[in-house]
């Protein structure tokens, strides 16, 4: 058995932990992420680091190395950040790696968090078992995350597999990234809450709803949160086929915020793509809800620690 630090990075939380190669988190610590950005974030994370280093020394559990998932593109080999999420300030540009060997000998690995999320799944999740998969991470944003053989697909730099963003409708709305009618733009928590806004704010009614109140409303038989979900599964499902066209996975694993308690969303996606697109292609392939929920950014981002260790 090794051991590995896990970090997982996101806009509003960042979550951390001692993880087992069996997929064990002994020991947890998830604190908010800290609004100034940057210099703020890596402050914090050097405290956990510290704190979780000295739970190490304390039980007797001797580290293989760091690892990080983090939100925004990464360059896998250079362990920097290329491009920051908008949800954290300054993220751009950060080399995690030169800024964590400062104060610790233990070896540095960083990438994206759906990539490590993959990794996750599928080695002790909803992925178990199977060769050809995609992750998709729906939360603020959507992540990807493709693994062939078993193994990740980087692209050039480590940039691949930003499926949130693979359009679906050039006349669709303006998204963050540039282009219009993105995946994001129909499956995203802030964009399921952005179109109930709008549809609210036209009929005249309060318009601060969440994601989850959309849900609500929807299984209450709410007609605006009706026609918003059937946007979203019907966007949902065309870069679902998309990326069944692409890749002939075996598997589609659906995690994130907005997928918690989800298994309807599966069922109303699976019902779709029943009649959509290729049928040798698409009716092979399993819908799965993410198994690790809560904890897989964080094993996933531990998991460099031995994987990448080993090769290294
Ligand atoms: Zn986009």
């Amino acid at each position: 058995m090794v051991y590995g630090i896990g970090l997982d990075i996101g806009g509003t939380k960042v979550a951390a932990g001692i993880v087992s190669s069996d997929g064990e988190v002994l020991f947890k610590k998830t604190v908010p992420t800290p609004e100034m950005g940057k210099e703020e974030i890596l402050t914090l994370v050097k405290t956990i680091i510290l704190e979780l280093i000295e739970w190490a020394d304390s039980h007797k559990v001797r580290l293989e190395g760091i690892g990080i998932g983090t939100a925004g593109q990464v360059d896998f080999n250079k362990r920097k950040v290329i491009s920051g999420t908008p949800n954290i300030q300054n993220w751009n540009g950060v080399n995690l790696q030169e800024e964590i060997t400062v104060y610790t000998d233990l070896p540095v690995f960083v990438d994206n968090d759906v990539n490590v999320l993959a990794l996750a799944e599928h080695r002790f999740g909803a992925a178990q078992g199977y060769q050809e998969v995609i992750c998709l991470a729906l939360g603020t944003g959507i992540g990807g995350g493709i693994l062939t053989k078993g193994e990740l697909i980087r692209g050039a730099w480590g940039g691949g597999a930003e499926l949130g963003h693979m359009s679906i409708d050039i006349h669709g709305e303006a998204c963050n990234c540039g282009l219009r009618g993105c995946l994001e733009t129909y499956a995203s928590g802030t964009w399921i809450a952005k179109r109930m806004q709008k549809a609210r704010e036209e009929k005249g009614l309060p318009t601060n709803v969440t994601s989850r109140d959309v849900f609500l409303l929807y299984q209450n038989g709410d007609l605006l949160a009706t026609q918003v979900i059937e946007t979203m599964i019907h966007g949902l499902s065309y870069g679902i086929v998309n990326l069944i066209h692409l890749f002939n996975p075996q598997v589609v694993v659906l995690g994130g915020g907005v997928m918690s308690k989800g298994q309807w969303i599966i069922d109303l996606v699976n019902k779709k793509i029943s009649t959509m697109g290729m049928r040798s292609l698409v009716d092979s392939v399993e819908l799965k809800l993410s198994e690790l929920e809560n904890d897989s950014g964080l094993i996933g981002a531990a998991m460099q620690a031995w994987l990448y260790n080993k090769k290294a």
